[in-house]
């Protein structure tokens, strides 16, 4: 394991295969929301540092070094890369706890499960295929190639920095597309540091490039850039629709992970424990600082008090504290905005007549409050109308709707402009396949929840996006197809007639 220093760390941007400070040679602050304080520089990337990027990535793509590098070659590489993420795990997984306040245990499985997305794809580098088409004039031969977009653009959040960049980037860079990424200014290090290992993997110069900076100046640039060809936007759905619009000036196409306000869903079948536990991890894991939480609860009539019980029972005996410890079980949020944000919700929640069983404030415990906490957080009696209901909290805060039959239950659940994920807990196998297919949602668990996988294609419905990261999906999202005619006859045809 490589140690995080304690001191305040210097970052350099990493753009054509060097590091590199801003033009403006200005940079900010990045916090650890355990302990309030700065502890890394990070560098202010603005308008000229996204055209030194894009110019590298634009250059790179047409170098013969990755233009003409043989698929298996690139597959190599990524087989390296991963070797090195596999190697240097702990140490990402530290920086990423630092930088965002998620829990180390968290963290770590999210930067050791990083490796296998770049060896999956590394498998399929040379297995992206076109087809051959049979055309009704046979003196025609029509064949397509998949080709690279061009220059992707990824801009990623703070929730889980590096897994999130390689839901989109194993992909981009298996197809043969070139990239740029600006990532959160909240959590830039851990791309940094990713970056060392792709230089050190030895992708050619370009291929992949880091510039930090703020949303509305470094992220605004290079979504405006006429040098990108794609952008791959994770975050907010107001966001969404602003890079949206951005993007369309150059009719960039844009694949959007937007967040949700998914339904997990207990009937009277459950496997209780199970199902507490699925409640559990789809809410207050990662302190419900992600896309796919699941925030409204929606239980079956007959076994909504004892499972309000058995749940409110759990929730008390969640250990808050430092991220970085192993035994803690919920962190910090990851910003002061945040934490405001969460504050909102609650004292709106209240004021709209919902019924607080749990939590709605910050813990008492000296020992935490100079970190950015707020309690697990559960309110009964919600109405599908209520905000809480309906918009995004992104923080530990459930709130739970009872339903009668699988009729209302279908309606209640889709009665929102979101779509990511749901959860399913029943013993009735058909029943779980009805409700499974009735949901609008990119995703749906059944008798688990959060899980992730990168063969597994994940984007979502409705307002939480379109596109689709990862699987064999994400080969379409990063290529173009391109359709080849090849006249076979002798004949010269008709000059004025559609051939
Ligand atoms: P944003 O959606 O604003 O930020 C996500 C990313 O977009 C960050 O890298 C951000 O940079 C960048 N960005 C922001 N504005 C622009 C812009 N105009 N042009 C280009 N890039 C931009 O999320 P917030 O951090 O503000 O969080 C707000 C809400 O979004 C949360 O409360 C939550 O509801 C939701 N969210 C959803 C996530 C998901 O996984 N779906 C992840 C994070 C947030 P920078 O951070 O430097 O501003």
């Amino acid at each position: 394991m490589t140690a995080v220093s304690t001191e305040l760390t210097t970052y350099q941007m990493f753009i054509n295969g060097e590091w590199v400070d801003a033009a403006s040679g200005q940079s900010f602050e990045s916090l650890n929301p355990y302990t309030g304080q700065a502890w890394a520089m990070i560098p202010d990337g603005q308008e000229q540092d996204v055209d030194r990027a894009v110019d590298a990535a634009r250059q790179a793509l047409d170098h013969p070094d990755w233009k003409r590098m043989p698929p298996m070659q690139r597959g190599h590489l990524l087989r390296r890369f991963a070797d090195l993420l596999q190697e240097h795990a702990e140490h990402l997984g530290h920086v990423e706890t630092r930088d965002n306040g998620k829990l180390i245990r968290e963290m770590l499985g999210q930067a050791r499960a990083l490796p296998s997305y770049y060896y999956y794809y590394a498998g399929l580098a040379d297995k992206i295929l076109g087809d051959t088409i049979p055309l009704e004039n046979t003196s025609v031969f029509n064949y397509t190639l998949r080709e690279p977009v061009g220059v992707v653009g990824i801009i990623t959040p703070w929730n889980s920095p590096l897994l999130i960049l390689s839901f989109s980037l194993a992909a981009a860079l298996a197809t043969g597309n070139t990239v740029v990424v600006k990532p959160s200014e909240h959590t830039s290090a851990s791309t940094l540091e990713f970056a060392k290992l792709v230089q050190e993997a030895g992708f050619p110069p370009g291929v992949f490039n880091v510039v930090t900076g703020f949303g509305k100046m470094a992220g605004g640039a290079l979504v405006r850039h006429p040098g990108v060809n794609k952008i791959v936007f994770t975050g907010g759905a107001e966001t969404g629709k602003v890079i949206a619009q951005l993007a369309a000036s150059h009719i960039t196409p844009v694949l959007l992970e937007l967040g949700g306000k998914s339904p997990n869903i207990i009937f009277d079948d459950a496997t209780m424990p199970n199902a507490v536990n699925g409640c559990i991890a789809g809410i207050f894991a990662a302190s419900g600082q992600t896309c796919i939480a699941g925030s409204r609860l929606f239980l079956h009539a007959k076994v909504h008090d004892a499972f309000v019980e058995r749940l409110v029972e759990r929730t008390k005996r969640i250990k808050l504290g430092d991220p970085s410890s192993m035994a803690s079980e919920m962190g910090p949020m990851a910003t002061t905005d945040q934490l405001h944000k969460v504050q909102g919700f609650v004292d709106g929640a209240i004021n709209d007549g919902a019924e607080l069983v749990y939590g709605g404030k910050r813990p008492d415990a000296p020992e935490l409050r100079q970190g950015w906490f707020f309690m697990p957080t559960i309110f009964d009696g919600v109405r599908n109308d209520m905000d809480l209901a309906q918009e995004e909290v992104f923080g530990p805060v459930l709130g739970v709707l009872k339903f009668h039959d699988e009729e209302e239950l279908i309606a209640l659940a889709n009665q929102t402009r979101y779509g990511l994920a749901a959860g399913i807990w029943t013993n009735d196998i058909k029943r779980a396949h009805r409700v499974a297919r009735d949901l609008k949602a990119g995703t749906v668990w059944i008798n688990t929840y959060r899980a992730v996988s990168y063969a597994s294609p994940f984007g979502g419905y409705k307002q939480s996006g379109y596109g689709r990261e990862m699987g064999l999906e994400a080969i379409r999202e990063f290529t173009q197809v391109k359709s080849v005619w090849v006249d076979l006859a002798d004949t010269v045809p008709d000059p004025f007639a559609l051939r």
